[in-house]
């Protein structure tokens, strides 16, 4: 082999003395070890093997080490690692033709970041300049990302460790009718309550100061918060109405998770501008980006785009997305996703809250599901044990996602029945542990 072996004992050690760690107290934190991951299953160094229910980062929607899309990094690399983004590349071009070819409406050129974050900031940078206006609207329950920009859009606490915050930026509630801002009994209530939540401040901001509204089509971390019917299309028609640019953030919901290409097909509304990452090649080699109308795009055909990335539009990147894009159609994996949703993920958590106090809620679509845990159903107040819970999650063989009091259940869209009869009955097991803490 050309790379070093590194014994656990000194990936640990290197680790702990040498890698900063994302989100964390450096001295609190004791990062595991994966030694070998596929399909839906990691494996840690101590020789224990997990089916995966995070997806990592709700990233890895292909699963671990599909071997088509491993050999076709390999070949580009060969081939060629890299080229500036100001020359011409085959798989760039391939690349760009394949998303645009899946996205909705007149979604047709594609700008390639390394990532969400930088998706958001090149978004909002153009929604700026196509409208020459200068705040945008964003969910408080929202992550946009982690750079400066995209951290002061991002709604939800990890923004407050970056604040103040890039001025310009007007937080809103989206619906959540489990936890209703608008004191809404149903869905439809939740709708249209939202909808004029939003017109609300809209108008106390100055319509034709609002250069773009960004959302999550179906937010992510916080929450899996699926909107009701008629949101989507409630809020493109309020951008219309005020010139305001509709920037929607797949970059979690997107690329099958939620079942589609992209969760807003769902509702067939076509946004401005689209933000994608994480599953356009899985994160086997780092790419994001933003997916430009026709309209917005216009905008630069004489005037120059003013930003860029060394790294925008790189081939190996842009090679893994080709081949992903390829296995997803073979292999059918969109629908593939849809189908656990409906007839395996929602039944199975429906029962689960049947059977246990301790969960509230579930929701979700394709492989995108929350299990909102709470210490009492009819307060609804949030279950503080999820320490407890992690562990019967781990203590049983499921890698469990954690965010507040909720469990996210989010494996690689690829896993087989029996992974996720295995890591759903690890979920039973564990919500005994909740149930336990429940006042009944
Ligand atoms: N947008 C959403 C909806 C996300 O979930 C994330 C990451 O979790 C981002 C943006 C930021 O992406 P990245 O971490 O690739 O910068």
């Amino acid at each position: 082999s050309l790379l070093p072996t590194l014994t656990p004992e000194e990936v640990r050690r290197l680790d702990r003395r040498h890698v900063f760690h994302s989100w964390s107290a450096q001295a609190k934190i004791d990062p595991v070890p994966v030694v070998a991951a596929e399909g839906a299953r990691i494996t840690t160094d101590d020789g224990r093997t997990y089916v995966d229910f995070t997806s990592q980062l709700v990233n890895v929607n292909i699963g671990y080490q599909h071997p088509r899309l491993v050999a076709a990094i390999q070949e580009q690399a060969a081939r060629m690692t890299t080229v500036s983004p100001a020359m011409a590349n085959d798989m760039r071009s391939a690349a760009a033709a394949a998303i645009a070819e899946l996205a909705p409406g007149d979604l047709n050129m594609v700008f390639f970041t390394n990532g969400g974050a930088e998706a958001t900031e090149n978004a909002v940078r153009m929604a700026r300049l196509h409208t020459g206006r200068q705040k945008v609207l964003a969910a408080y329950r929202s992550y946009h990302g982690a750079t400066a920009g995209a951290i002061s859009l991002t709604g939800e606490p990890r923004r407050w460790g970056s604040e103040p915050a890039v001025p310009g930026v007007v937080h809103y509630f989206g619906p959540y009718l489990y936890r209703s801002n608008f004191h809404a009994t149903t869905e439809q209530e939740e709708c249209e309550r939202a909808l004029q939540h939003l017109r609300d401040i809209i108008a106390a901001e100055g319509p034709h100061h609002i250069a773009a509204l960004i959302s999550e089509t179906v937010v992510g971390t916080n929450g899996i918060l699926v909107p009701p019917d008629g949101y989507l299309a409630g809020v493109r028609a309020i951008c219309d109405e005020f010139g305001i640019v509709m920037i929607a953030d797949e970059v979690m919901a997107g690329f099958g998770r939620a079942g589609e290409w992209f969760a807003i097909d769902h509702w067939g509304v076509t946004p401005d501008l689209i933000c994608f990452a994480k599953g356009v090649n899985s994160g086997y080699v780092p790419l994001g980006g933003v997916i430009i109308s026709d309209r917005i795009a216009a905008s630069f055909q004489d005037e120059p785009y003013p930003g860029g990335l060394t790294y925008s539009g790189h081939p190996l990147a842009c090679a893994s997305a080709v081949a992903s894009i390829e296995i997803f159609k073979d292999e059918g994996i969109i629908e593939r996703a849809r189908d656990l949703g409906e007839g395996v993920i929602g039944p199975r958590l429906r029962g689960l809250m049947e059977k246990h106090p301790s969960v509230g809620e579930v929701r979700g679509l394709g492989v995108f599901w929350a299990v909102e845990l709470v210490s009492d159903r009819a307060t609804r107040a949030p279950l503080a044990s999820m320490a407890e819970v992690t562990a019967a999650c781990k203590a049983a063989g499921m890698w469990p996602f954690v965010a507040g009091n909720r469990l996210h259940i989010v494996p690689p869209l690829v896993i087989t029945e029996e992974e996720l009869d295995d890591g759903l009955r690890a979920l039973d097991t564990a919500l005994d542990v909740a149930d336990a803490a429940c006042v009944v």
